[in-house]
């Protein structure tokens, strides 16, 4: 059977092409959505695509809803079946990525929260890989700082907020870089336009804290794991200064798009003074890819299979 996009949309299971909001939706004008990103990884050996981590992601969207006063009327078991749904009625056979959305759905003028209707809604599209994993990227640091806690906080993914990842995003990329490195308001290291960021110094991870503005990672999480278990390595969560970029051994981002993916060079300085990807980010990143394809049973528990989970239930 040939793969086609589905949605999960106005409470049905549609084709993608039918699936259409009106021009005066409340989210389409404010931002005022909330969302998810999770991929499906094909394993061609097993025939099978596993979501990684879905349940994780749709705790986070009724956080990020609560933040936002978007009523978000699903369990995360009902989430977990629509979107499984909706993956095993389009039939990739491929790598893909499932958008769940909650969002102000009136069609109101009016810049608030309160007193505006919600719905929910989970689209399916093919994606392959984000940023280059094979080899280092390079980075800038960006001149837009991160929103703050205070603002738009970054730990509730809201639509609205990634206008400034895109400021961000398109500065570093219309420069020459492949991706941009935010600081927050007060200069301290905050996160990528769409990762999470760790350095590697004396044989230990750093990374920011939740209090420095970040989205709290999902495979930012699932890589702190995978160090401490398999690799007996500690993550530190502290604040990091600006200049730590160029003095640490090596840099990593992590997000569900990005994957592990090595950065090799922070504003025209070769990150820990070498070409090519380093021993723990290289190490980390294999560990990272046979998790999330389903070759590493011990992590079995973190992955839900789409073609499988669904036969069962038949
Ligand atoms: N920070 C930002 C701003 C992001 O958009 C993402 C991607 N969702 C991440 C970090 C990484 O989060 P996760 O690992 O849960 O995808």
């Amino acid at each position: 059977m040939a793969a086609s996009p589905y949605a999960y949309f106005q409470r049905r299971i549609v084709p993608l092409a039918e699936a259409k909001i009106g021009i005066m939706t409340h989210a389409f004008n404010y931002g005022t959505a909330v969302f998810e990103g999770i991929r499906g990884n094909w394993n061609q050996g097993q025939q099978q695509l596993y979501l990684f981590r879905p349940q994780d992601h749709f705790e986070r969207l009724h956080r990020s809803a609560r933040v936002c006063r978007i009523n978000l009327a699903y369990t995360v078991d009902q989430m977990m079946k629509l979107t499984l749904e909706v993956a095993e009625r389009s039939q990739y056979r491929e790598d893909v990525y499932m958008r769940p959305l909650a969002y102000k759905s009136a069609e109101k003028v009016g810049v608030r929260l309160h007193g505006i209707e919600d719905d929910f809604l989970i689209f399916i599209t093919p994606f392959g890989p984000y940023l280059d994993v094979t080899k280092g990227i390079r980075c800038c640091v960006s001149s837009w700082r991160r929103i703050d806690d205070n603002s738009i906080p970054a730990r509730a993914k809201v639509t609205g907020g990634y206008i400034n990842s895109a400021l961000a995003k398109s500065e570093a990329v219309e420069d020459g870089y492949d991706e941009a490195i935010m600081l927050t308001q007060e200069g301290h290291v905050s996160e990528g336009s769409g990762e999470n960021i760790f350095l590697v110094m004396n044989g230990k991870l750093v990374t920011p804290p939740s209090s420095d503005n970040i989205l709290i990672g999902i495979t930012r999480e699932a890589v702190m794991t995978l160090a401490r278990e398999e690799l007996g390595i500690a993550t530190v969560e502290r604040t990091l200064d600006r200049s730590e970029l160029f003095t640490c051994d090596e840099v990593f981002l992590t997000g569900t798009a990005a994957h592990v993916t090595s950065v090799a060079e922070i504003d025209r300085r070769p990150v820990g003074g070498r070409q090519g990807i380093g021993p723990i980010t290289a190490k980390l990143q294999q560990l990272y890819f046979e998790t999330i394809r389903g070759d590493n049973p011990k992590y079995r528990h973190w992955l839900v299979p789409v073609y499988a989970a669904v036969a069962q239930k038949k």
